[in-house]
């Protein structure tokens, strides 16, 4: 399939005026109004306010037959943006009760112009569909604001993969990693898990001159720390998967020469296998008390749940990988690593079966140490990746009607 030249200008368009108008997770007011209304224009069923700011649109195709659902992510990040371009974000707001810019640094501009761009092209051959087309505009992927629910997950809960009950679905990520015109895919775990720790040491404050009159939490928790190493590399089978467990944060103490209270240690936990992940909770919770007691002190271990392992049904990447390949051309479709940034798409692969790909957008001839990854201020976007967004979408879709037809 060949889009025309007039969609192509359209997707980069609607890309561009998303990118200089980037709308933070549960807050994409304005960015969902323009999608309800693209859609309604194509004649698609609309609901709007799903999860908040999401909408889904249905596309009932002329024949009777299954359903395929195609996700978009909508929401921006609190990065102050950096690259050198016309239309680049001057948006600031408040995040965290500090000021900061709002950017499209992790391309969600993109993967909304080019479900738009899908959404025109499927809706054009609607009679010729058997079966119908869900397309999921979803907010809040970087996370809901703290205290909102959000995301795939409330998506979920608010139905968005029932009437009609949806048969498979399909995301893709535009990567700085890939250049441009790359696909890339990966069978079964891609994307990691992703909770967050906190320890709370309690030891009891004393003079710093003499340490042997309380209990200090900060060597403690010094040990906790290098005890937590161990997990990794001494109790979990290392040629099985990768995981990590970092603590990101230490804060304890406001003086020179007082020992205090207590320590407070936040980090992040990654896996790319629900076994591994539990084992890891344990062991965490395990290595703190244990080292605390042995330091006379006390630990409290929190861990939050985060999102869950992107897997990616073997058979439905199988089945796909004929459709990529001939989207992209020869040689253009490859296998990538594991990636151990996290990914809400996890929560629909739960549901039904999913297939999550990249989509290199790094520009020719931009080696690959020069191109800034997602989520930095520098994140740069080779707009020639959407039309391959776009067809590798549609054809996803057209293609797996036609193979579950009734
Ligand atoms: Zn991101
Ligand atoms: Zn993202």
């Amino acid at each position: 399939m060949n889009l025309s030249q007039d969609l192509i200008e359209r997707v980069r368009a609607w890309r561009r005026d998303f990118h200089a108008n980037p709308e933070l997770g549960n807050r994409e007011f304005r960015t969902s109004a323009i999608v309800a209304a693209h859609l309604k224009s194509l004649g698609i069923e609309v609901k709007e306010k799903v999860a908040h700011t999401g909408v889904v649109g249905l596309l009932r195709g002329g024949k009777p037959g299954p359903t395929v659902a195609l996700r978009a992510d909508m929401d921006a990040l609190p990065v102050k943006e950096q690259v050198d371009i016309p239309f680049a974000s001057k948006v600031t707001t408040e995040w965290s009760g500090m000021p900061c810019g709002v950017m499209h640094a992790c391309g969600h501009d993109a993967h909304t112009a080019i479900l738009m761009g899908v959404a025109e092209e499927l809706a054009a051959r609607r009679e010729t569909l058997a079966g119908n087309v869900k397309f999921l505009f979803q907010p809040a992927e970087e996370g809901a604001p703290e205290g909102e629910a959000g995301g795939a997950q409330l998506m979920i809960e608010e139905a968005c993969l029932e009437n009609p009950k949806v048969g498979a679905i399909f995301g893709l990520h535009v990567t700085s990693n890939h250049p441009t015109g790359f696909l890339g895919y990966r069978s079964g775990p891609l994307m990691a898990s992703s909770d967050e720790l906190r320890i709370f040491v309690r030891g009891e404050q004393t003079h710093g001159a003499l340490p042997w009159r309380g209990t200090d939490p900060i060597v403690v928790g010094a040990q906790i720390v290098l005890g937590l190493q161990t997990i990794v590399s001494r109790r979990l089978e290392l040629t099985k998967e990768p995981s990590v467990v970092t603590v990101g944060m230490f804060n304890g103490g406001n003086r020179v020469n007082i020992i205090p209270d207590e320590v407070a240690m936040e980090g992040t936990i990654r896996t790319f296998d629900e076994a591994q992940r539990n084992a890891i909770h344990d062991h965490v919770k395990h290595i703190s008390e244990m080292i605390a007691s042995a330091g006379g002190a006390k630990a409290r271990v929190q861990i939050k749940r985060g999102y869950d392992v992107v897997v990616n049904d073997p058979a439905l990447t199988a089945w796909s990988l004929p459709t990529l390949e001939r989207v992209a051309g020869e040689g253009r479709v490859g296998i990538v690593d594991k990636v151990c940034g996290a990914e809400d798409f996890a929560f629909f692969q739960k549901v039904v079966p999913g297939f999550f790909f990249r989509v290199g957008c790094r520009p020719p001839g931009t080696p690959l140490k020069d191109a800034a990854p997602n989520h930095s201020p520098r994140f740069y976007v080779d707009e020639d990746c959407l039309p391959l967004g776009v067809r590798a979408l549609t054809s996803l879709a057209t293609d797996w009607l036609e193979a579950h037809r009734a």
